[in-house]
């Protein structure tokens, strides 16, 4: 009996919105390295809600989260299907996150979905621990926007930006 050559773990997608990069996100990102060599985090240009960060801006805190970690590589994903954007670049894994039992509904569904519609693209699911489980992007934008400290949840740039953008006058 054969099966795929271990290659095929060495680079996994991780997409996403961002909006923005939280400690969650950070703390799925650093588990991924250490089952992957290098992890292509995408970046969703249209969301459907519409973000409060710029593209550039969800972009650009990405990479200075990770500018001293060279196994990841920060790209804008492609409109379309998630897994021809995979195979496009050459990945067979597709790294999420899971937080709660409403994460898992909904990443089911997708990962059954994707499945249909290829089988070369897996996905590969890594749990986030404890402290991290209620940390969302959606929570972080709400609790700053109106005043909170969200310091721990955030890493130092993502603060900053949220400050100016909320608190700047
Ligand atoms: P999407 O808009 O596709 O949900 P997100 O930017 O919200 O994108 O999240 C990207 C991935 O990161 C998803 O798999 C999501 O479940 C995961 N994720 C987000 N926050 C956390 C967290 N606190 N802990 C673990 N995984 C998380």
């Amino acid at each position: 009996m054969t099966f795929a050559s271990p290659k095929a773990n060495q680079h996994a997608l991780y997409p996403g919105s961002f909006d923005p990069i939280t400690v969650g996100h950070v703390d799925i990102v650093k588990r991924g390295l250490a089952v992957f060599d290098r992890i292509t985090i995408a970046v969703a240009r249209n969301i459907k809600k519409s973000p409060i960060f710029t593209f550039e801006e969800r972009v650009e805190m990405i990479r200075e989260t990770f500018a001293d970690e060279p196994r990841i590589e920060v790209v804008p994903l492609a409109e379309g299907l998630l897994v021809d954007f995979a195979r496009s670049i050459g990945v067979r894994n597709v790294l999420r996150g899971l937080r709660a039992m409403s994460d898992f509904e909904y990443e089911f569904q997708m990962a059954s979905m994707n499945r249909r519609l290829t089988e070369d693209v897996d996905f590969v699911f890594l749990m986030t621990s404890e402290e991290h489980f209620f940390v969302s992007s959606s929570l972080i934008r709400d609790v700053a926007m109106n005043g909170g400290d969200v310091s721990e949840f955030v890493p130092k740039c993502v603060q900053k930006s949220l400050q100016a953008k909320f608190h700047s006058s």
